[in-house]
């Protein structure tokens, strides 16, 4: 799955995508012991100013109808889709390539979107606003699809990218190894313990449920299953 970043600050971005599993992801894995070889991921970022036509490279203007604040302009943005994309022509095609603004207005982001994306695409766009938001005409140009991560407003895009890619790639086979583990292929009360068995605090101590420790797997599992 090839990720590309359209935002004004994709450092922001990048710094997170290079750690940890997702920066892993991105690196050939060349080694005996992996399930799928090569790279999982990969990810590509596109700064809008970079697309700017206007000589002071101006991308926002203020808004038709009056109102607070400022839109980003439609044409750095659907430049920065042509770069990243627009040559995509066999994947466009088969319907490979999937366009996502970033909105508090749009469809809440889930996990069953997050498997949806890791299963049907090859390229995910992810476009994040800033200001005001993105002048309508992205939208409708690019056939793209409006996110949102939660029903709260941020000053940014950027998050909620970060937080659809992360969900996404951790869906893709091979990007998770074996240290780490989709958490819904086994039961789970969501409760993890590791040592000490005791943890003493400001005179309390806190334990580990017995039967974690026992080691009779049946037990282990139907306690784990167990709702809370
Ligand atoms: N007044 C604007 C707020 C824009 S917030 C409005 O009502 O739409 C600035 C940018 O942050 C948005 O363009 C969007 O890309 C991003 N953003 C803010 N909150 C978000 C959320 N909950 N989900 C997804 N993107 C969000």
């Amino acid at each position: 799955m090839h990720f590309h970043i359209i935002s004004l600050f994709p450092e922001l971005c990048q710094t997170y995508l290079e750690t940890g599993v997702l920066g892993r992801a991105q690196k050939t894995d060349k080694g005996k012991g992996a399930k799928v070889r090569g790279k999982k991921i990969s990810a590509s970022y596109y700064n809008p100013r970079e697309f700017s036509t206007d000589k002071h490279r101006k991308v926002d203007e203020r808004p038709y109808g009056g109102g607070p604040g400022m839109v980003m302009l439609v044409e750095p943005v659907v430049r920065a889709w042509e770069k990243a994309v627009g040559r995509k022509t066999k994947s466009l095609k088969e319907g490979k390539v999937k366009t996502l603004i970033m909105s508090p207005r749009g469809t809440v982001f889930t996990q069953t979107l997050a498997k949806e994306y890791a299963d049907k695409y090859e390229h995910l766009v992810l476009i994040s606003g800033r200001y005001e938001g993105i002048d309508d005409r992205v939208r409708q140009i690019l056939g793209a699809e409006e996110v949102s991560v939660g029903d709260y407003v941020l000053t940014g895009g950027e998050l909620p990218a970060l937080t659809i890619i992360d969900a996404t790639a951790r869906q893709i086979p091979g990007v998770l190894g074996t240290l780490e583990s989709l958490e819904d292929k086994r039961p789970t009360n969501g409760e993890v313990y590791t040592r000490p068995e005791v943890y003493e605090y400001k005179k309390k101590k806190y334990v580990v449920p017995k039967v974690l420790i026992e080691g009779d797997h049946k037990k282990i599992d139907a306690y784990r299953a167990k709702e809370k």
